[in-house]
């Protein structure tokens, strides 16, 4: 089980992440703006951040580059939400600080495939309560 934080302002978007992440056991804490993320990553320090790009009152990577500059937050995966797809968009979104990517719209073996790989390059850890794999 993690702890994770997802931060995205579309209800459909949430709902549907919400939904495969829930069935997996995981613990989900939500937000649908970047400040009010912040907020909750500084006092929750979830295992993952998921973060959208394109929210109403920040950018995605502009909430990113505040939590990673912050040393309470500064070790905690963040994992962009994007539907952007373009190779641009993939070295802006490293470039800001995230530790990896995942395309909108989420289908969940592959969501969870990635999240699950992310995860193991950043800690080399599994899950909480699983034998790491
Ligand atoms: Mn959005």
């Amino acid at each position: 089980m993690w702890r994770i934080l997802i931060v995205e302002d579309s209800p459909t978007n949430m709902m549907l992440t919400v939904e495969i992440l829930r069935c997996e056991g995981h613990l989900l804490l939500q937000a649908e703006n970047a400040s009010k993320g912040i907020e909750i990553a500084r006092q929750e320090l979830p295992d993952v951040i998921l973060m959208d790009i394109q929210l109403p009152d920040m950018d995605g990577l502009q909430a990113t580059g505040l939590l990673k500059a912050d040393p309470a937050t500064a070790h905690i995966p963040i994992v962009a939400l994007t539907a952007f797809a373009m190779k641009d968009d993939e070295q802006r979104i490293l470039a800001g600080g995230c530790d990896g990517y995942i395309q909108k719209p989420v289908r969940y073996k592959e969501f969870l495939e990635a999240l699950g790989s992310i995860m193991r390059q950043r800690g080399g850890a599994g899950p909480r309560g699983e034998e790491s794999k």
